[in-house]
């Protein structure tokens, strides 16, 4: 910075705006207690996308922050989430977000409610008691190297949020399968409003885990 003052950026790897707002409630007593201010990648001129061809959601976390930190020359977060479904080995997994391809161009249904759809009916002779799921989130914190575009130090912590998939769609909050996963209470997650569903996600766990190695490293710079 050209005032001498340190960069007190923290960099979320996404161009979604909704994360960013998301991860800024769910880190509010970390930045507040660190002094840092989260930004999404728009708040860069020139970056660009990363693939994510990683196989677990911790190798796209991972590769997202890297490029981050990297491009950036400040401490970079980045999370991969997706829906596991047991008794389909783990999947739709790292591939949730395309799991119904082109099915939904082929039927006029947008992505979200393709992959609903195709793994409701993946699911439809499954009985109760074999419908068990999780939402897994690995969550990534990568700081700069000390020389420009590199990177040092890096930390995973991932979280769960278990539940099982229901028979049909339900609620109209939240995004992705949020209508199809049920909770305990009897709720999918599309009906559970944002700050419940912060308080029990995936995101939630994994954020608020790296929150502490956060408050660890970064809060010594100030
Ligand atoms: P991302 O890693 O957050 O971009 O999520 C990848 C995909 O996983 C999304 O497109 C959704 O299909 C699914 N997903 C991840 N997190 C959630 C969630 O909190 N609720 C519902 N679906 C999710």
């Amino acid at each position: 910075m050209s005032d001498g003052q340190a960069d007190r950026r923290l960099v979320l790897a996404t161009r979604n705006a909704h994360k960013v707002v998301e991860l800024r409630e769910i880190l509010r007593p970390v930045l507040e207690q660190v002094g840092l201010e989260l930004v999404g990648l728009d708040a860069f001129e020139g970056l660009e996308d990363v693939v994510e061809s990683g196989v677990t959601f911790a190798d796209n976390a991972l590769l997202k922050a890297r490029y981050a930190a990297a491009a950036t020359g400040l401490p970079a977060l980045a999370d991969d989430s997706g829906l596991a479904v047991d008794v389909l080995g783990g999947s739709p997994g790292v591939f949730s977000a395309r799991w119904s391809g082109p099915l939904g161009e082929a039927t006029g249904l947008s992505r979200d409610e393709a992959n609903n759809v195709l793994v409701l009916a993946q699911l439809a002779d499954v009985p109760d008691g074999h419908r068990a799921a999780s939402f897994v989130c690995a969550a990534a914190l990568v700081l700069p190297g000390a020389e420009p575009g590199t990177v040092g130090e890096e930390i995973v912590r991932h979280g769960h949020c278990r539940g099982v998939v229901a028979h049909q769609l339900r609620g109209t909050g939240g995004f992705g399968f949020d209508p199809l996963l049920l909770r305990p209470d009897g709720r999918t997650l599309a009906e559970h409003s944002a700050q419940e569903k912060n308080a029990i996600s995936h995101r939630g766990e994994a954020f608020r885990a790296l929150g502490a190695d956060l408050t660890h490293r970064l809060g010594q710079l100030r």
